[in-house]
């Protein structure tokens, strides 16, 4: 049975970059040796890391001035990091309380000393809409913080909230590479790789040099500035996740790049929400304008209804449209490797579903 997984991280990856790698395992490129077994500081290393950042810096179209920076720990803990290298003059950060991931970000960077402002937040609206910034932050903010999508309540930004000067920090980890946005209007950009680059273990850090930290008490492992030193080495990186995410980007490119993901994205996630839209049982909770394109959200208001919906779609072939325990109901993520089949066959059993409960009753 063909299996199409909407699971929201670890998630599905393109199948030719699985089928790559199956071929690279027991000798990448005739060396005799697995990607697992060769040494970070070897020559095919140091050229799929390279090359890696190099197809990186295309597809967002990085600027010069802006360092690629390859860690480890999560986006998790980009939360720490980010407020030890930018949270120095004020030690005062802004957050956009967009949910769970941003209240996550908000709640480390208080431990590392930080004051925390909540600029806005869409608690009140159970995060079914983005925060709105009613009056024009201050200036005396060392950054932003802003959830560009949020996994788990469904909301995107597609347009970025004016902050004047402030700097911006955008956590990108589940629309990375799934839609466009211009890395200009950011100080820096963290994202996880398990949704949309690849593998668990690996986390890009996007950082503008002149927000490079000269702190030389900062843990050398969470310095921007040693990483950016040391290219991403200065302790064994994680070799096969930057591998994988070398791999998944020369798909994206072949693909047609951003400008294509964003498109196929768009399509994926209208063909669903135009379906819950027009459904007497199922709702998408989120409000149209702040949709995601990655992480679809719905449902039908009966605890039950959903369990029964979720197994039988697992039955299906269509797994892990669990949606989030923290919000219930189901969750279909749609990233850049799910195919628009994926989408069609779930649309297709969730009308044949609404059909056999409209029978029941
Ligand atoms: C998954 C996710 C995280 C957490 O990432 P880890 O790699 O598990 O630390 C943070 N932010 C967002 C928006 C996410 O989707």
């Amino acid at each position: 049975m063909e299996v199409y997984n909407f699971g929201a991280g670890p998630a599905t990856m393109p199948k030719q970059v699985i089928q790559q790698i199956r071929k690279d395992l027991p000798s990448y490129q005739g060396s005799g040796m697995s990607i697992m077994e060769i040494s970070h500081r070897s020559k095919i290393f140091e050229e799929i890391i390279g090359t890696a950042e190099k197809d990186l810096r295309e597809l967002l179209k990085i600027p010069n001035n802006y360092q690629v920076l390859f860690f480890q720990g999560g986006c998790t803990q980009q939360f720490t990091a980010a407020p030890l290298n930018l949270g120095k003059k004020y030690h005062r950060i802004a957050l956009l309380d967009s949910g769970h991931w941003a209240t996550r970000a908000g709640i480390e960077a208080r431990l590392v000393g930080m004051d925390v402002d909540v600029l806005a937040s869409s608690k009140e609206s159970n995060y079914t809409k983005l925060p709105i910034i009613k009056k024009k932050p201050a200036d005396t903010y060392d950054y932003l913080h802003i959830t560009t999508n949020n996994t788990i309540e469904g909301t995107a930004y597609s347009k970025l909230p004016d902050v004047g000067k402030l700097t911006l920090v955008g956590d990108m980890s589940s629309n990375f590479l799934g839609q466009q946005y211009n890395i200009n209007d950011f100080g820096e950009v963290m994202a996880g790789a398990q949704k949309n680059l690849g593998i668990a273990g690996l986390t890009i850090v996007i950082v503008r040099n002149d927000l490079l930290s000269n702190n030389e008490n900062l843990p050398s492992m969470l310095d921007y500035q040693v990483f950016a030193k040391n290219k991403s080495m200065f302790n064994t990186p994680p070799v096969f996740a930057i591998y994988v995410a070398g791999l998944v980007l020369k798909w994206v490119k072949s693909q047609g790049g951003l400008v294509e993901m964003e498109k196929r994205n768009q399509t994926k996630s209208n063909l669903l929400y135009d379906f819950l839209d027009h459904s007497e049982l199922f709702t998408a909770p989120v409000i149209k304008s702040d949709r995601s394109l990655t992480n679809v959200v719905f449902i039908t208001g009966n605890q039950k209804v959903d369990q029964d919906l979720i197994s039988q779609a697992a039955s299906k072939g269509l797994l892990n449209i669990k949606g989030h325990r923290l919000v219930g109901g189901m969750r279909a993520s749609l990233y850049n490797s799910m195919p628009l089949t994926g989408v069609e066959r779930l649309v297709d059993f969730l009308e044949k579903f609404e059909k056999n409960q409209r029978g029941r009753s």
